[in-house]
């Protein structure tokens, strides 16, 4: 995975001037109430009460649903995950080792044992990269070789394994350099101005710069040294971002330790990701694959990445201008921009052909087989991978077991559960990828949504994020499970959380999930390339050894996550979601609410860059509106239905297509100008991974280019005219379906 989610950017404050919906007015409550007997006061229904009708659910299902998601509640184990957790964690498994492709086979076999069906082992053959050897010496001003080797503690037996590798970073070139080093803080593209204003040159040398402060992903400061033209880079972990300035460091604590190296690619995955040689089309067996010089992904700088103990020689004997105060960092010496060291640098990297596997199940669905609910996660690692991404994994195997488990006991889900466990997304998302482009055609046509689980565990703080229609479903489904640490429910821990971080008394539930989205994990080919919606599961804590070796089995047992409780409940809360969704009479999709974060994100926009000052977006903003009615109207027509009788037949399933496909009408076939493969018009990323809504319209915006951003709003108002259209007709089946109803939430309009 990525960090660009990290807690300093990942929930920022909202705008208020957004129309929330009122869950609360919603007709099911009156036959909450009958249920769970609840006191009334005013009318106003007590604050924590369970729901009896969920949201797209008749009385009649809903009974039935919420036995199935005990029983899956039940079914799962914390020791089971931490059994699981250990097979993933007990050697390293990188992308493209034999023990990553053993793990596939074991998952293969465990899948087929679980009971799931159509498993199979997909192979994609792919441009891969490992080193040969890595060397670093400080040549001047005194002689000093890196050791790009992690220590091994005893206390901690997974930390001596003789199969870790060096140092390395994925995509780097092979080459061998000697020059000057410059230190260039975080390696953005404004730190390079500020070196210019000081007289410093980087070109010809080898830049020096750290990990995070801000974020931005490592691809894009190796994309920017190389813009710059410098020989090559030299990425490093400050201990004031991961170490010894936040807290106690490994193994006392969940700090990086001085020695730790946080390993990654350097794809450009942020202008096409997979397999760099085939972009936009599947890495099968025999595909036509493009001469390497034309790949636009691929780096073309030597890159390594240091602990901080490798870099600390470097930095104290540079003799150059002290550096700015924001550019020092948490070593107690004298950050300086240059000056006379001078390194021999020597990277030899095997970049080949290999062969991914990605491999897949299903659990077909008992009444529409051809509506899918996928899931995934990744499989491969920089090392044991304990957070990443063996935690998500376990919680994986866990859930599959037990899913298996209840479709033996005679519950299969309605729709199809598709799973799989992806390969090489830490060299470019590219075993999702690659599957996303193969089966594009029939995911646009079947896919309700994408669920993904990256790291499933770094601590206990629950971060979910998803596309506005799903986020409320997310938020209904936390209320319903328990926070292992609290004893309250998610729903309030989520609440917890989100209102410390934001330093706010309380946050709206329309607030709680993320829907501002970025890339750097296996959603990406699904939600930007197939329009397919996406949620995006994660609990997270302080974790300092991110892709480093004592990302392990130790750490988890010691720090991330004990007692395997939030192991636990991400497979309850994701297989809880997915079936939710597999079963639901009505596709719970709230398209109110996604209207609502559509005119969120044009609200950001202006306020970025004065957009309306120069293009008109009345019209836009109309349709945003009707879109919105569009969506309120239909929910609350379907809610009004399922209160008196269940959804079924040929005309539900018409209303759930159209539900489907609101999603795929984001999607410009032509892709955002400059990145064709990014196709959603409401989502992209930036090269650093952040999030980017809106994405063509914003980058001409930030460009001055108010030609292309009004052909950028254009195309946007065509597709929400599009889905107002979508949503208007379901309506209209549904109203064929059932009488009018003159309901108590407001009748037909
Ligand atoms: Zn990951």
């Amino acid at each position: 995975m990525n960090h660009s989610m990290d807690s300093s950017s990942h929930h920022g404050p909202r705008s208020e001037n957004t129309i929330h919906i009122n869950r609360k007015a919603r007709p099911r409550a009156v036959l909450a109430l009958a249920t769970a007997g609840l006191a009334v006061a005013g009318g106003v229904l007590a604050q924590q009460r369970p729901v009896a009708r969920l949201r797209g659910y008749s009385a009649t299902s809903s009974a039935a649903e919420r036995q199935i998601e005990e029983k899956l509640g039940a079914m799962i184990s914390a020791d089971e995950a931490r059994r699981w957790h250990r097979l993933f964690t007990a050697e390293p498994h990188p992308a493209g080792s034999p023990r990553n492709n053993e793990l596939a086979r074991i998952i293969a076999e465990e899948w087929k044992k679980q009971g799931w069906e159509d498993v199979i082992i997909r192979q994609y053959d792919v441009l891969h990269s490992a080193p040969r050897s890595v060397a670093l010496e400080m040549v001047a001003p005194v002689l000093f070789r890196a050791s790009l080797r992690e220590d091994a503690y005893d206390a901690d037996p997974d930390s001596s394994n003789p199969r870790v590798d060096s140092a390395y970073l994925g995509f780097s070139i092979s080459g061998e350099v000697t020059a000057p080093v410059v230190y260039a803080h975080s390696g953005n593209p404004e730190d390079y101005a500020l070196l210019k204003q000081n007289g410093i040159d980087v070109r010809g040398k080898i830049v020096l710069v750290r990990y995070s402060n801000p974020y931005s992903y490592r691809g894009f400061k190796a994309l920017t040294a190389e813009r710059m033209g410098a020989a090559a880079i030299l990425i490093y972990s400050d201990p004031a971002e991961d170490g010894y300035a936040r807290g106690k460091v490994f193994p006392e604590g969940p700090w990086g330790p001085e020695s730790h190296i946080q390993h990654g690619a350097i794809t450009y995955d942020f202008i096409v990701p997979g397999d760099p040689q085939t972009p936009g089309w599947a890495s099968v067996p025999g595909a036509r694959r493009i001469p390497i010089e034309q790949a636009t992904s691929l780096p073309k700088i030597i890159a390594l990445p240091l602990s901080w103990r490798d870099a600390k020689p470097l930095l104290e004997n540079m003799d150059g201008p002290e550096a700015p105060k924001d550019w020092q960092g948490g070593l107690s010496i004298k950050y300086r921009l240059g000056g006379a060291v001078h390194v021999h640098l020597q990277v030899d990297m095997d970049t080949s052909v290999k062969p991914y596997y990605v491999v897949e199940a299903r659990i077909r669905g008992s009444e529409l087989p051809d509506e899918w609910i996928v899931m995934g996660n990744h499989r491969d690692a920089w090392v044991f991978g304990g957070v990443d991404p063996s935690s998500g994994t376990a919680s994986m195997m866990e859930l599959t077991r037990a899913l298996g488990e209840l479709k033996k006991q005679g519950h299969p889900p309605r729709r199809t559960l598709v799973i799989c466990s992806w390969d090489g997304e830490e060299y470019g998302l590219t075993g999702s990828t690659e599957w996303g482009e193969q089966f594009a055609p029939e995911l646009r046509e079947k896919a309700v949504v994408y669920i993904n689980v990256d790291s499933s565990t770094s601590g206990p703080e629950f971060q979910p994020s998803a596309v506005p229609s799903l986020a409320p479903l997310v938020v209904e489904v936390s209320r319903d499970l328990p926070d292992p640490q609290t004893g309250k429910s998610l729903y309030e821990a989520l609440r917890g959380h989100r209102a410390r971080s934001e330093s706010r008394d309380t946050v709206a539930d329309s607030d709680l999930v993320e829907t501002r989205i970025g890339s750097g994990s296996d959603h990406t080919v699904f939600l930007n390339h197939d329009g397919v919606p996406i949620i995006l599961l994660d609990f997270t804590g302080p974790y300092g050894v991110y892709h480093s070796q004592y990302d392990d089995f130790y750490w988890m047992n010691h720090f991330g996550d004990p007692g395997y409780r939030y192991h636990a409940l991400m497979s309850r809360l994701w297989g809880t979601l997915a079936l939710r969704l597999a079963n639901a009479e009505a596709l719970p999709f709230d398209f109110a609410a996604y209207a609502a974060g559509l005119r969120r994100f044009v609200h950001d926009l202006d306020i970025s860059s004065h957009l309306r000052q120069h293009v008109s977006l009345k019209s836009l903003d109309r349709q945003i509106g009707e879109f919105e009615a569009a969506g309120r109207d239909l929910q609350r027509l379907t809610e009004a239905a399922l209160d008196r009788q269940p959804l079924a037949g040929r005309n539900a399933r018409q209303i759930n297509q159209n539900v489907i496909r609101v999603e795929r009408n984001w999607l410009d076939p032509d892709g955002i100008p400059g990145r064709p493969w990014f196709q959603h018009l409401l989502y992209a990323s930036r090269y650093t991974y952040a999030h980017l809504e809106l994405p063509g319209l914003t980058e001409a915006a930030e460009a001055g280019n108010w030609k292309l951003a009004a052909e950028q709003a254009g195309h946007i108002e065509l597709a929400v005219k599009r889905n107002t259209a979508l949503l208007r007709e379901a309506r209209q089946m549904l109203t064929g379906t059932v009488s009018a109803p003159e309901s108590r939430s407001g009748g037909k309009k």
